[in-house]
């Protein structure tokens, strides 16, 4: 059996962490997670009885504006972090660093300790996203020392080769999700329905983190542009430090008249039935998106997307067929797709179903991680 040294810098279930806890169940008689921070992550673990630990209590600082030489600086205080994880590895085969500070780690780590290292890669190393500084970072210590990175799409690979990354390392490979948590919802969605007062309402239901670039502003103002019975539900909370935001929201809502219409629902575990107690889901990220889970989750479910058109979602939605596509930022054009949306129950209907049996057929979870499992297998 493998026995894999899994890296997370987070204590927060972000998309890369959820996608990361899919992937370490084949491996998790033998294996172990390892994270930089305590939280809510360490406990969904638990419940999947995936092995985890805490490695640190500091997580280390790179931040978007620092320059490369700060960027160096700023491992200091991950040395201790650094003992704990090659003592560690020595007892495993393979380190896999599932995001960029546990690349940090887990690079020097598998230099000292001398295992394969493998960088999951859930970032679109772009300028939107990251200053050059740890653009440069990345990209050198996965050149240096990753035998292999895993990226979540066309446009994560595209971004890490023009930041620098070698091309022959990278392999490109979507997130997989568990076909049967969407079978059915055993009236869940109608009990939420009816819970949130949502019985006669036509429901868009956004489900992100709440973070300026993910762009909840942007459907709250296309709300203004739609019929009053069109109402939003926002999933998801400010998990990184983008507390300013969620309360700019707030406010937002407030000036703008729409309390009746949009509804802050916070952090949830359930989103699957959310998904299908909406009527339509709707992504607006105004940078690129590297993948995009709720994308996929809304066609799992059957309900029809539209998303921003940019990143990994140009490979997930096809305009028209499986979904469709508006540009990033552009208000005017989404509140139009929402009210075609709204005006057009057989239209949507159809979408929402060809776009679930292409999902069902392209991500799912079992044949996601025999691929990873292929991958990894050359490594060992
Ligand atoms: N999510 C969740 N609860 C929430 C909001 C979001 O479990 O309240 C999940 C969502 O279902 C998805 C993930 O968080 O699986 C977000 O992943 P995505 O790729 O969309 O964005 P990321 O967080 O990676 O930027």
């Amino acid at each position: 059996m493998k026995k894999i040294l899994f890296l997370d810098q987070s204590g927060k279930p972000g998309g890369a962490e959820l996608c990361l806890m899919d992937l370490v169940e084949p491996y998790k008689d033998s294996s172990l997670v390892g994270l930089f921070e305590d939280g809510a992550f360490k406990s969904l673990l638990e419940q999947q009885q995936i092995p985890v630990r805490v490695l640190g209590e500091q997580a280390i600082q790179v931040r978007k504006e620092s320059r490369f030489w700060q960027s160096l600086g700023a491992i200091g205080p991950l040395i201790p972090l650094l003992g704990k994880v090659v003592q560690l590895s020595r007892s495993y085969d393979l380190i896999y660093a599932n995001t960029q500070k546990a690349l940090v780690v887990g690079a020097l780590a598998s230099w000292f300790g001398r295992r394969p290292l493998v960088y999951h890669l859930h970032d679109i190393l772009s300028a939107d996203h990251f200053s050059l500084a740890n653009r440069r970072l990345a990209v050198t210590l996965a050149n240096r020392f990753a035998a292999l990175v895993i990226a979540n799409s066309q446009a994560t690979k595209s971004a890490f080769i023009e930041a620098g990354g070698r091309s022959h390392l990278t392999e490109v490979v979507y997130n997989g999700f568990k076909l049967d948590l969407y079978d059915d919802d055993a009236g869940n969605s109608a009990r939420i329905r009816q819970e949130l007062g949502l019985d006669d309402r036509f429901v868009v239901g956004h489900f992100s983190r709440l973070a300026p670039w993910k762009g909840q502003h942007i459907l709250i103002e296309a709300l203004t542009r739609c019929p009053e019975r069109v109402t939003a539900i926002l999933v998801g909370d400010a998990l990184f430090g983008e507390a300013d935001y969620a309360q700019q929201l707030h406010r937002q809502v407030a000036e703008l008249g729409l309390e009746n219409r949009v509804k802050f629902l916070g952090f949830r575990s359930d989103v699957v039935a959310l998904m299908k107690a909406c009527d339509l889901v709707v992504h607006t990220s105004t940078s690129p998106e590297p993948f995009g889970r709720v994308i996929v989750e809304a066609m799992l479910c059957c309900r029809p997307v539209i998303a921003a058109e940019a990143g990994g979602a140009l490979e997930l939605v096809e305009d028209g067929k499986t979904g469709w596509l508006v540009p990033p930022g552009d208000v005017v054009k989404l509140a139009a797709a929402i009210d075609k949306c709204y005006q057009q129950p057989e239209l949507r209907d159809a979408i929402a179903h060809q776009a679930q049996t292409y999902a069902r057929q392209t991500f799912d979870l079992d044949r996601i991680n025999q691929q990873i499992d292929r991958l990894l297998a050359k490594l060992f």
